[in-house]
């Protein structure tokens, strides 16, 4: 993780650009089925931050509502135009969050995985680096997670939006 520098990303047009402001809260690496399914490749990679943290610069995003592993739904925002995905929210975790997808960084790099989940359906040729903690599913989140990414959301959960589990 970079700490608090921003990170700006886009869409392949360029119609959409945005700035992520600061560290997110976590990196997750999804091995399930459905994030495999979503980006036709072998896992989804995604950073998880406070939605007022992702500033758009230009452009705007379609919000499409698509079924997710939950049953509850994913909001994923797309560019009206190219139709790539930048981000998604989560019915768990609501709009206070978004999971903004590293590969639409310029810089992805930055970012690599605090955490793969869903392994137990993670293609077998995909190799995970010895040292990153990696869950068969889903994971605690006061067991991985730092404290000052703990912090963060308790902060905003204070400010009264929706709660559940992220
Ligand atoms: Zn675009
Ligand atoms: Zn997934």
């Amino acid at each position: 993780m970079t700490n608090e520098s921003s990170c700006d990303g886009g869409c392949t047009c360029r119609h959409v650009r945005y700035r992520m402001r600061g560290a997110p809260l976590f990196v997750h690496c999804c091995h399930c089925r459905w994030c495999q399914r979503e980006t036709g490749a072998s896992f989804a990679l995604n950073a998880m931050i406070e939605a007022d943290r992702v500033v758009l610069l230009a452009g705007d995003v379609d919000v499409v509502l698509t079924p997710s592993n939950s049953g509850r739904g994913q909001k994923i925002s797309r560019c009206p135009r190219c139709r790539i995905a930048v981000w998604s929210n989560y019915a768990g975790a609501g709009d206070a969050i978004r999971f903004v997808r590293v590969g639409t960084l310029d810089h992805p790099d930055r970012l690599p995985p605090d955490i793969h989940i869903f392994t137990v359906s993670k293609q077998p040729w995909v190799r995970i680096p010895p040292g990153v903690p990696a869950v068969p599913e889903y994971y605690d989140r006061a067991e991985h997670w730092p404290a000052s990414s703990l912090a963060r959301r308790e902060a905003l959960l204070a400010t009264g939006r929706p709660r559940g589990p992220m």
